[in-house]
């Protein structure tokens, strides 16, 4: 609920995403990209409130095709290197044209507490990916709140429940990168959510923010995991080509969507 009303609340909102996966040629999956890209339609859309999106430099074009299948007019993208020295430029630049009020972490990774990013399974992917995390941290020490949703313990917000991933979440304590710090997030956030899949939880906190917000994202789901998918995008568990999030299919998730949209409808106490 939290979530909800830091994102009703926003009207510069800046959507952080982008996992790579190395055992897929360093591709983007699809948890994150999918998500943010209807985030944006609806804040868009519904609210009228233009989003930009950020990731890595080398996918402002998966996510602006996205955005394009659901026919996003104003809402942009952003890349940025994995290099932090021209990353933070690329960043305290826009920061100062475009002032967000809002960071929204999307399944984004984060460098554990030696600067390392980890995959799930405790490899080291820190060369694949920019530093959006400590760039997010330093926006949260400038005042701009972040929300964060994640699923595996290695995200940005994660940090959070540190303790809990180190414990419990397989390579949380102990990675196979020989760092020796762990796969845990060391990027805390002000409001976490997680979710069996990032993804998810971004539909619920639409789910609590406006009905008319999940009809847009049902009936644009399919069109924008297609193009995203077409565009290189990959499910983690599935493959190239499969068009789900962490195995789950397409329709699977339209149906979970559907049952939040029936949930938000009904008089249910979700609070
Ligand atoms: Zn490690």
């Amino acid at each position: 609920m939290m979530a909800a009303e830091k994102l009703a609340r926003s009207s510069k909102p800046l959507l952080a995403t982008g996992f790579r996966i190395r055992r897929f040629n360093a591709a983007l999956e699809t948890d994150g990209p999918v998500s943010a890209t209807l985030l944006a339609t609806c804040l868009e859309k519904v609210l009228g409130v233009e989003s930009v999106i950020a990731t890595d430099m080398g996918f402002e074009r998966v996510l602006q095709k996205g955005l394009q299948a659901a026919d996003v007019k104003h809402s942009r993208v952003i890349g940025l290197p994995a290099d932090s020295e021209l990353s933070r430029r690329v960043f305290t630049n826009f920061v100062e044209e475009e002032s967000p009020d809002l960071s929204v972490a999307i399944e984004r990774p984060a460098a554990n507490k030696l600067n390392v990013y980890h995959n799930a399974v405790g490899e080291d992917v820190s060369s694949l990916h920019a530093p959006l995390d400590k760039l997010l941290e330093w926006l949260r020490w400038n005042k701009v709140p972040l929300v964060a949703f994640g699923d595996g313990g290695n995200e940005v917000g994660m940090g959070l429940v540190m303790d809990a991933v180190q414990k419990h979440v397989e390579y949380g304590g102990v990675c196979r990168c020989g760092c020796g710090g762990g796969i845990a997030s060391n990027t805390g956030c002000d409001v976490l959510v997680v979710s069996s899949f990032s993804d998810l939880g971004v539909y619920g906190t639409m789910a609590l923010m406006q009905e008319s917000m999940l009809d847009l994202a049902i009936d644009k789901l399919g069109d924008v995991m297609k193009v995203l998918v077409d565009a290189g995008c990959v499910d983690a568990r599935k493959g190239l080509g499969y068009l789900g999030v962490d195995g789950l299919s397409l329709e699977g998730i339209k149906s979970i969507v559907h049952l939040l949209r029936s949930v938000s409808r009904s008089d249910a106490q979700l609070l």
